[in-house]
């Protein structure tokens, strides 16, 4: 019964549009004071959570946090007591109840932190449940029945399940429209590829590819180094704050648009992705500031194959159980104990191949891959040994080999 909302699968057969909108001052007015009806609800009941969290890890309870036909229930009464939440969108503030309970069950399950509090400073969002609709250029859905001036700058196509209204720290706000609508794509070759996600370079294909985005970060240590020397609550370190997070959405633009370009060559070009699991990945390396940032690249990049590679067709396969893909030679399959993480280059001492370390590791989670399709007897129906063309020889031999030899 919660598979139904908790668990909204934003990529599968889903397509995702974003659009400026361009809100008179009454209806900026009207976002806002909306943004803030959702950030409250969520925080209160965040509140109201966390103490119940605690109690019951002191008195051993079972009952953790409210649900969200708990929270739903006290909204009514929260309502009556806060006059003004009423003029919010009913329908927006239960998807925050929502929300929260998803946020709840996956920190229960382990798959993310916390939940957070929600700051006025950060960007701001409400999600539209339904009613959402797009009449010529004008954005509508409940307390906008007018609807707000829309730059649609695609078609929409499909229909629309849900939409996302948001503002960001530099005042733009936004709406984000996920559709029904299922594209489906030609894919130019029946390939398979190994990733390796790394932090010098962000993915290495088992193909001998490598792909990094080089971004500078000096300008943005030096707009902090400002911000810090400027006076708090002064106009100049307003400016200076504006300033740095204009050049973080820049960023995160052109981050967003070298993950599209990537996952969708990647997913063109190959029928099988092979990667590693990235909890197995992530508890290896979650120690440092810098990996767990490439950490977040890593997620979003792999959700963003993920969901292209349907599209074209595809599949993406997760190594199953740790495998010690740098170590291990992939020609011989001889395990090297004393392999450095510096070391960036090594000698086979058994084969004598000279491997580069991450090029290795991408072939191996392939070949890995494949033994457990294989293991699985689903290899043969999704891959026959022709599609492996793009993999060379030895890795081939090892994948397919090691069946033989059983
Ligand atoms: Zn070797």
């Amino acid at each position: 019964m919660f598979d139904k909302y908790i668990y909204i699968n934003y990529n599968r057969n889903m397509q995702s549009y974003k659009f400026r909108l361009q809100p008179n001052k009454e209806q900026r007015e009207k976002l806002d004071n909306m943004f803030g009806c959702s950030r409250f609800t969520w925080n209160y009941f965040l509140d109201l959570n966390n103490k119940i969290y605690l109690e019951a890890k002191e008195k051993d309870l079972k009952k953790k946090h409210l649900n969200y036909y708990d929270c739903a229930n006290k909204l009514t009464g929260l309502k009556k007591e806060n006059e003004w939440l009423k003029e919010a969108n009913s329908q927006a503030l239960q998807q925050t109840l929502k929300d929260l309970d998803t946020a709840y069950n996956r920190f229960f399950q382990k798959k993310s932190g916390f939940p957070k509090f929600k700051s006025k400073k950060n960007n701001q969002s409400f999600r539209v449940p339904q009613f959402f609709e797009l009449k010529g250029n004008h954005s509508c859905f409940p307390k906008f029945k007018k609807g707000i001036k829309t730059i649609i700058h695609r078609e929409v196509l499909g229909n629309v399940k849900y939409a996302t209204i948001s503002k960001t720290k530099t005042d733009k706000y936004f709406v984000s429209i996920t559709t029904d609508f299922e594209e489906k794509k030609k894919r130019i070759s029946n390939n398979s590829a190994g990733l390796d996600l790394g932090i010098k370079d962000l993915v290495v294909v088992s193909d001998g590819q490598k792909y990094s985005l080089k971004i500078n970060e000096g300008n943005i240590k030096f707009l902090h180094k400002q911000i810090s020397k400027k006076k708090k609550g002064s106009k100049n370190r307003k400016k200076a704050i504006l300033k740095l997070a204009k050049r973080y959405e820049k960023f995160g633009n052109v981050k967003q648009d070298f993950q599209h370009k990537l996952s969708d060559k990647l997913c063109k070009e190959n029928k099988l992705i092979a990667i590693e699991d990235l909890n197995i990945k992530g508890m290896l390396k979650n120690h440092c500031l810098a990996k767990s940032i490439s950490n977040q690249s890593w997620y979003w990049l792999i959700k963003k194959i993920e969901y292209k590679s349907k599209r074209y067709g595809g599949e993406v396969v997760k190594t199953k159980r740790f495998y010690p893909s740098s170590k291990t030679c992939n020609h011989c399959g001889y395990i090297n104990q004393d392999l450095e993480l510096k070391d960036r280059e090594w000698e086979c001492p058994k084969c004598k191949t000279i491997l580069d370390r991450d090029i290795n590791a991408s072939k191996n989670i392939l070949a890995q891959v494949l033994r457990e399709l294989n293991l699985k007897g689903e290899g043969s129906t999704r891959l026959k040994p022709a599609e492996l063309s793009s993999i060379d020889e030895a890795v081939k031999q090892e994948a397919f080999g090691s069946l033989v030899q059983r």
